[in-house]
């Protein structure tokens, strides 16, 4: 396994209670240090297809993409989850948390385990090092699984079709861009909680710079409220700003976004009578929706024999470094992955060629899902931005 990221790390923990299985997990990073809150998603503790179902924007999705029995297969694995992992998964898919709290609390719980005298775990050897595709390649041996976790930037996405490796930077990607945005992200000193209505009324005067919040983006720890959400910018904007900044730079040099976010937290303070803790921080991101056109390496082995480690050994993309999508959804599919991933290695004598297969299909129904999810929120959320200009929204709306 190689990047021990949120699902490199859930991955690891799910394998390491299967028999027969040891782990050689690689992560670059010293330390866990990315303090952005994020948001798990319900469905990854579900006991039953309803609550599976339970996100209005994806429920009709879901049951046209995958057929019953897939569905009830996918349940049936989270009721095998060790009951030490499913409880932080319960856990998180509660409110939202910082990503390096994910991070350390499933990296202890793989120490946890291996240290555990008594409990019965699959050996786990834990290596700090960067590892490069040339690398990855010379420690394959007969009978090993590669898996590919380092996130947006995979290592091996561009390695998995004979004939692309180091030709065509990217043509194992698909990417399309919906839009650039700043993640904006404030505490406020009192209970606040957001739905569409709310979004509409403090953004009444807001004719440009409409700050959305996410609506499970806003969690009351019982004295402070987290808020997060987004801005959309242009391109030009996005080019011109630095990657992370706070309130004070944004007042100083997008005078209008931040006159637009003050117009919006005037009225939260209007509501609750609470104060801003703290200033805003701001990340500029690019919101890419992207899949890798194979996940696995079954174009290798069906290119014949050959020297190549990946016509022998097969090899997984999980998480970022297979499909990524904005709007908060990537680390809840990218752990669906890894519940998959580890349910077809559990069986052990199903063929390595079903294997790749059966991972490809999967990977292609999920992106189908997140595809129509984020298509679906982005065309909301360009209706909403012109919510009050009828001739701007009546150009939007295609409706026969
Ligand atoms: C501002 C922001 C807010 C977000 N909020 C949410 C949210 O609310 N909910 C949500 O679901 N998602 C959210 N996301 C997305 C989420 O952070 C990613 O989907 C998630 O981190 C992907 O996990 P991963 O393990 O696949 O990859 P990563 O988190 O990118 O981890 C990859 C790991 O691989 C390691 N690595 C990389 N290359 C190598 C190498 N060559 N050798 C060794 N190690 C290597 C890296 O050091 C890293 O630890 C957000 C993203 C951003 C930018």
């Amino acid at each position: 396994m190689i990047g021990a990221g949120p699902v490199g790390l859930m991955l690891t923990a799910l394998l390491q209670s299967l028999d027969g299985v040891s782990v050689r997990l690689y992560e670059k990073r010293r330390d866990y240090t990315r303090t952005r809150m994020v948001q798990l998603a319900s469905y990854l503790v579900a006991d039953s297809v309803e609550s599976y179902c339970v996100d209005s924007l994806d429920a009709d999705s879901i049951e046209a993409v995958f057929d019953p029995p897939e569905l009830d297969e996918g349940l049936a694995f989270r009721q095998s989850i060790p009951t030490d992992l499913m409880a932080l998964l319960r856990d998180w898919s509660l409110g939202f948390c910082p990503l390096n709290s994910i991070e350390r609390s499933i990296s202890d719980l793989i120490d946890s385990r291996v240290s555990n005298a008594g409990q019965r775990v699959a050996a786990v050897q834990r290596t700090a090092a960067v590892v490069s595709a040339d690398d990855a390649m010379a420690m394959l041996e007969p009978e090993d699984i590669l898996i590919d976790c380092t996130g947006s930037n995979s290592l091996l996405r561009d390695h998995l079709t004979p004939g692309w490796a180091g030709v065509n930077g990217g043509a194992n990607t698909l990417k399309i861009r919906l839009e650039y945005a700043l993640v904006i992200t404030f505490l406020y000193g009192q209970q606040y909680d957001c739905n569409e209505y709310c979004k509409y009324y403090k953004n009444s005067e807001n004719a440009r710079y409409k700050f959305i919040p996410m609506v499970q983006r806003t969690h009351y720890d019982g004295s402070v409220s987290h808020v997060s959400g987004i801005v959309n910018i242009t391109a030009e904007d996005y080019e011109s700003m630095p990657p992370r900044f706070d309130g004070e730079w944004l007042r100083s040099n997008r005078p209008g976004v931040a006159e637009s976010m003050d117009r919006f937290l005037d009225k939260i303070r209007q509501e609750t009578q609470g104060e801003i803790i703290g200033d805003l921080e701001v990340v500029r991101i690019p919101l890419d929706l992207y899949r890798a056109r194979n996940a696995t390496s079954r174009r290798w082995r069906a290119a014949g024999p050959s020297d190549h480690p990946f016509t022998r050994s097969p090899v997984f993309l999980a998480g970022d470094s297979a499909i990524g999508s904005p709007y908060f959804q990537s680390i809840s599919l990218g752990f669906e992955c890894a519940m998959y991933m580890a349910g077809l290695i559990s069986q052990r004598d199903m063929p390595v060629a079903e294997m790749l297969d059966r991972y490809e299909l999967f990977m292609y129904k999920q992106w189908l899902r997140v595809y129509m999810r984020s298509k679906m929120i982005k065309h909301n959320k360009d209706l909403f931005e012109c919510i009050d200009d009828p001739f701007a929204l009546l150009d939007k709306l295609h409706i026969y």
